[in-house]
């Protein structure tokens, strides 16, 4: 995939390289209709001399007529000859008046021509920007990405014909120039025939002879012209015949690499179309089974099927399908992820990460992995592929009344993925933002009843639902308590909370919304929060749930105490299924040798990329570039008190102290919060060191975790945390306070009880200035005193495997376990 892009990148940058050249046809063909009306300002100059020729002739007649009075008869003869030829002068010079006025609509004709040209040249610049768009979007193109691309290519055929249109209705405009030589030639023959004086004949003669002039300048402007229209006719074929080429050459490539060896996409693809036809009732849900199973395992007989189906009706290609469908066996698991978050379609925070990363993970070790997300006006529709609306509705309860809901289907990140679109007059996802809403409780408790809904009608045979968070935890009372009693329950319940910090509560009646019984919901065993009497999500998931993770062996232990926000004796109880697994990071997206929002990529052994990085970020944000080897301190988060913003604030000034740098990149969702650090940054707006970036950023974060040395993470607690992982991926060294993941993931340089190979960071525990100072001038005395081992650390850090294989592994452990115990139960 990476080659055809670099191929197809190439033949972009080669048709860019002719629209320049036809550019430049075009600047030539301007100049000449500037000489054109440079000519016809001198004809201008030439009718005002006319003019007084003819105010001259006037007077000589006058003059003539007084003479008569006091001469002779020959003379008065004489005279009578000179009035006669002044009369004939006069009559000349009205006939010559008359071409000129015929000159003047020439004239028009020529600004006709040249409204005709600036048309053409906006049409060109409209051209070059589509054309641009498209070669961007050309980079971002997978194989599958077609669809995109063709309409792309279609709407870039249209503006070239619109503009070829316009070349040839200039091309005629400028054939009727042609008349107008007929014009002059006649001016002259009337001009030669005349009889007058010879100063009158002298200024004639200079007449003609201007004409003539502008005559010759007029013909060579207009044969320029036409030449240059030619060249840009011809350029426009060619420009053509190339698109055309490439688009062919294109499609080859991607059958091509379709059949080397299919993308998981390819396969998604495959899976969502089976799960279309099965939800709209056009194949029974057995066959769906066994033709999802196929697609799981990469049955290569599905992929001929399939790629021989092209111009085949729907109905053509089921039953290609069909006849394919023999049971068999899988030994992987069909796991469904229910989230508020993916990345990058919808990222808040860690928990978009998880879901992408733990996915992808999953679906490399052989399994079927789907994730239902709500369909947010606000997502990122541009990251999801082949993205179409089901034809069919799913009928959902909430509040005692059944909703209608819209199904879409698309990959995200070659992960099939439904999205739900409720027809709900509350507009649930209809808000320019994913949370924050006074009705969160009842949006999420919508979205988990339908999503359960989904997979309940689709008739599939899932082995393990994952939900996440107090957003989808409604999953697990929903699923036992409401679907195992219609007979949907052979899947086992995983509950992942990402922090403990947000648990979803709500007066008890709230849970009825969505189905759920609050009489039986609302008992201290089950539901109830522990501390007050209102329902609490995240403790019903856990009761619930037959798998409760968090994301780090260290936050599973701090939340078995205060940690835990109340739910510590609930996790006591059911300490037996819970478990904490450390999040990886996705190394396909935070990888500093393939990462396109850098200005140079780079890799542990060949670090030149990351300075130039540094350099680049300065340019781009203002900042001093003045001592190379200065530290840059990069902080990326949301700003809110769980990530120690007291800490934050003092690491701006404990920076600027100790002479180095400092880019912040995070907004808050607390008011006071953002207000505070909005005046930090007006503090320092004129201090060339420090930078503060309120607001998110998903680009600038990858050229700050590139630019950075040293990268802070001062939380009060961190239930993972991936920024730190992140940060070492990209050679920026952890400043980083231990607890919870951070405490799993960075170990002190200069702490000898931990083994060297492992100790890959500064930490610090009292959550004070102190504790964080001590931490980050060791940092900065390493660095500047000892580059060298400063550098083998980066490179190190590196090195560092944070993906997702290892935890992926462990999910898996638990999954199949729960699974074999469902099936032993059947
Ligand atoms: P949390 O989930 O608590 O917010 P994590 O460290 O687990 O914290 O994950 C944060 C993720 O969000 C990281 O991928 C980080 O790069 C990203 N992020 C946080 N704030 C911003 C921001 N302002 N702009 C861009 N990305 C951000």
């Amino acid at each position: 995939m990476m080659n055809s892009n670099r191929s197809l990148e190439m033949k972009m940058a080669y048709q860019i390289f002719n629209w320049k050249i036809w550019l430049e046809r075009y600047k030539t063909l301007r100049r000449a209709l500037e000489r054109a009306d440079k000519i016809l300002k001198e004809k201008e100059a030439l009718q005002q001399e006319i003019n007084i020729l003819e105010i001259k002739l006037s007077e000589t007649g006058a003059q003539s007529e007084l003479s008569t009075k006091g001469m002779s008869d020959a003379e008065a003869l004489e005279f009578d000859v000179l009035k006669e030829e002044n009369m004939l002068l006069k009559d000349d010079i009205t006939f010559l008046k008359a071409k000129l006025i015929d000159i003047t609509e020439k004239e028009e004709s020529l600004f006709k021509l040249e409204k005709e040209r600036a048309l053409l040249d906006s049409s060109l610049r409209e051209l070059e920007c589509a054309f641009i768009a498209a070669h961007s979007d050309m980079l971002k193109l997978g194989p599958m990405q077609h669809d995109a691309w063709w309409e792309k290519v279609e709407n870039l055929e249209e503006l070239l014909e619109s503009t070829a249109n316009q070349v040839e209705h200039a091309a005629l405009i400028l054939d009727g120039y042609h008349a107008f030589q007929d014009k002059v030639d006649k001016l002259e023959a009337s001009l030669g025939a005349t009889n007058i004086s010879e100063f009158c004949l002298y200024l004639v003669d200079l007449l003609k002879k201007r004409v003539k002039s502008i005559e010759e300048r007029f013909q060579a402007c207009n044969r320029e012209m036409h030449s240059q229209i030619e060249l840009c006719e011809h350029s426009i074929v060619e420009f053509h015949d190339t698109l055309s080429k490439l688009i062919k050459e294109s499609e080859k490539k991607s059958m091509e690499h379709y059949q080397e060896g299919m993308p998981s996409e390819f396969w998604s693809r495959i899976s969502l179309l089976i799960d279309g036809w099965s939800l709209e009732k056009k194949i029974s849900n057995d066959d769906a089974n066994i033709l999802r199973e196929m697609a799981w395992k990469r049955d290569n007989r599905l992929r001929e099927a399939y790629l021989s189906s092209r111009g085949m009706a729907e109905r053509e290609l089921i039953d290609s399908f069909l006849k394919m469908a023999l049971p068999g066996t899988s030994s992987g698991l069909h796991i469904v992820h229910i989230a508020a978050e993916m990345a990058p379609v919808a990222k808040v925070g860690g928990l978009a990460d998880v879901i992408s990363g733990l996915g992808k993970a999953l679906q490399k070790k052989g399994n079927l992995v789907e994730i239902i997300l709500p369909k947010y006006d606000c997502m990122q529709h541009n990251q999801i592929n082949n993205l179409k609306v089901l034809d069919v509705v799913v009928q959902s309860y909430f509040e005692g009344n059944m909703f209608a809901n819209k199904i879409w289907t698309g990959t995200v990140e070659g992960l099939p993925v439904y999205f739900i679109e409720p027809q709900h007059p509350g507009k649930f996802f209809w808000r320019a933002q994913y949370y924050g809403e006074h009705d969160d409780f009842k949006r999420f408790s919508y979205f988990s009843r339908v999503a359960l809904e989904l997979l309940y009608q689709s008739g599939k045979k899932v082995d393990i639902i994952h939900c996440h968070d107090w957003q989808t935890a409604f999953v697990a009372p929903l699923y036992w308590d409401v679907y195992a009693n219609l007979g949907f329950s052979l899947a086992r319940i995983c509950f992942t909370c990402h922090n403990f910090e947000y648990q979803g509560t709500a007066p008890a009646q709230d849970l009825a919304c969505c189905g759920l019984d609050v009489e039986r919901l609302d008992r201290p065993d089950r539901m109830r929060d522990n501390s007050h009497g209102r329902i609490n999500v995240v403790k019903g998931a856990i009761v619930y749930s037959n798998i409760v993770t968090t994301v780090s062996p260290t936050y599973a232990q701090e939340v078995r105490s205060e940690g835990g926000r109340g739910l510590q004796d609930t996790l006591k109880i059911h300490s037996k299924k819970f478990v904490g697994i450390i999040n990886g990071i996705d190394t396909d997206t935070w990888n500093p040798s393939t990462d396109r929002f850098l200005k140079v990529q780079y890799s542990a052994n060949d670090l030149y990329g990351k300075s130039a990085n540094k350099a680049a970020l300065r340019k781009q944000l203002k900042m001093s570039s003045a001592n190379a080897s200065q530290p840059l301190v990069g902080c990326i988060t949301r700003l809110v008190p769980q990530k120690g913003v007291h800490l934050i604030r003092h690491a701006i000034y404990k920076t600027a102290e100790l002479g180095g740098q400092f880019v912040l990149l995070g907004s808050s969702p607390v008011p006071n919060i953002q207000r505070e650090f909005e005046g930090i940054a007006d503090q320092f707006q004129n201090n060339s060191n420090i930078r503060l970036l309120l607001k998110y950023d998903d680009a600038l974060s990858h050229m700050i975790f590139a630019a950075s040395d040293m990268f802070i993470v001062p939380s009060m607690f961190e239930p993972c945390g991936l920024t730190q992982m992140i940060a070492m991926r990209y050679g920026s060294v952890p400043v980083v306070r231990r607890t919870g993941g951070l405490n799993d993931s960075v170990f002190d340089f200069d702490d000898e009880t931990i083994p060297m190979e492992l100790r890959n960071g500064f930490t610090f525990l009292k959550a004070d200035e102190q504790g964080f100072d001590s931490a980050l001038e060791r940092a900065f005395n390493y660095y500047h005193r000892k580059p060298e081992v400063w550098k083998q650390l980066v490179q190190k850090d590196m090195k560092i495997d944070f993906s997702w294989d290892t935890s992926a592994s462990q999910y898996e452990d638990i999954y199949q376990r729960a699974a074999a115990q469902a099936r032993a139960a059947t």
